[in-house]
């Protein structure tokens, strides 16, 4: 069975009338055969088309050889049935297609780099350049002679060749079908065999606009957008940077260097944040040490801040822990609560054991050394007991 392919010859016919010749149930859904089709079938890095056959919505449409799969919800009527192409969808991948075509030989003309594959996706499409070494200048002027050809608004012709033609012919990309060859020809630039559809003039694409490259395995692979997807990037980029800029309140173009001064001014902050946290919590610590009672020689600090208190919490950990024959038994409220439990470095008890047998009574879980053990996930009304009992229960280890 072989379709006759209108979209071969016209890329810009949306409705069209054909003969059903064939109906298969396919799981749920039917593939149906039309004597003609403009529907294009995915292909050749092409999605396929939507709209309707009848009044049922196309779901997709295949190749099959040389046939034309259609994929649809429902049976539709047999006999003669319109089909109507989701034109707005379709004339976005034609823009797509024909900036591919032109984009690929510009990388070709500027620096002998051929296209190895092409990608149309939902939001934007690739092509992998057959070297790792393209350069961003490279890119730039690749796009930059592209659009020059779209701004000259050159004709975009297709024509059919017999495969013998076409082999004499200079092919940017060669055919692999047999038999007749399907040729698209930009005026004094291009020339490939492809089975896409395709703008009628070079102006129809619009812009062609370079968004990303990559370096991979072998390969250079540039994203780009073309026509309204273009439009849309541009608008949305531009929406971004307002944003960014309204926030900092500076020009668009001071938005790079003013975002750069202030991640420098915020990480000195943190430093000095830092440094100062250190210092107080010196203080504190002096504080603590001086006013915590001795039991057998130690002195216990024993103290429950309250949620937020306490920012510098491990520097008063750290800083308490330099102070001889010590042991801290601080605690943390707040969802979840913590517990913070330290001696003096080298001391005689074993934190980590503390705290193990005080989480056992009062919940939550924790860890660290015999030096320092940090827990949590107790409940914030049980911070005070818990201290109370990790104080009784050092007396007792020291006894
Ligand atoms: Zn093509």
């Amino acid at each position: 069975m072989k379709t006759e392919r209108l979209y071969y010859t016209d890329s810009y016919l949306r409705e069209f009338e054909a003969q059903i010749v064939g109906i298969a149930q396919a799981g749920a859904g039917f593939r149906v055969y039309l004597d003609r089709t403009a529907f294009y079938p995915e292909s050749g890095g092409q999605p396929a088309d939507r709209g309707r056959l009848g009044e049922v919505p196309l779901l997709n449409v295949e190749n099959e050889g040389e046939a034309v799969a259609h994929l649809l919800g429902a049976r539709p009527a047999d006999g003669v049935v319109r089909g109507v192409i989701d034109w707005k969808r379709r004339f976005d991948h034609m823009q797509q297609h024909t900036g591919q075509h032109i984009l690929s030989a510009a990388f070709e003309k500027r620096g002998d780099y051929k296209t190895v594959s092409f990608h149309m996706g939902d939001e934007s499409s690739t092509i992998d350049l057959d070297s790792d070494r393209v350069s961003r200048p490279q890119v730039q002027a690749a796009e930059e002679s592209a659009n020059e050809v779209v701004f000259e608004d050159r004709p975009v012709k297709i024509c059919f060749k017999s495969e013998e033609e076409t082999s004499a012919m200079k092919l940017r990309k060669p055919s692999e079908r047999k038999g007749e060859v399907r040729l698209v020809e930009i005026a004094d630039f291009d020339l490939s065999a492809c089975g896409g559809t395709h703008v009628s003039r070079t102006g129809a694409v619009g812009l062609i606009l370079v968004r990303k490259m990559d370096h991979t395995k072998g390969m250079t692979r540039v994203e780009f957008v073309c026509g309204g997807r273009a439009l849309r990037k541009a608008r949305n980029d531009y929406l971004t940077l307002a944003d960014a800029a309204l926030e900092l309140s500076a020009p668009l173009v001071n938005v790079p260097a003013l975002a750069r001064k202030r991640g420098e001014e915020l990480r000195e902050s943190l430093r000095i944040r830092e440094k100062l946290l250190g210092q107080l919590a010196e203080y504190r610590a002096r504080e603590l040490f001086d006013s915590a009672p001795v039991k057998n020689g130690l002195r216990i600090v024993r103290k429950a801040f309250a949620a937020g208190e306490i920012p510098e919490i491990k520097h008063l950990i750290n800083a308490l822990a330099g102070f001889p024959a010590m042991v801290a038994l601080v605690g943390v409220r707040g969802r979840p609560a913590g517990l913070y439990f330290a001696q003096s470095r080298g001391g005689g008890c074993d934190m980590a054991a503390l705290l193990k047998r005080v989480t056992e009574r009062f919940g939550g879980k924790g860890g660290g050394t015999r030096d320092s053990a940090q827990g949590g996930g107790l409940e914030e009304s049980r911070i005070e007991d818990a201290l109370i009992l990790a104080e009784s229960l050092l007396a007792g280890d020291a006894e």
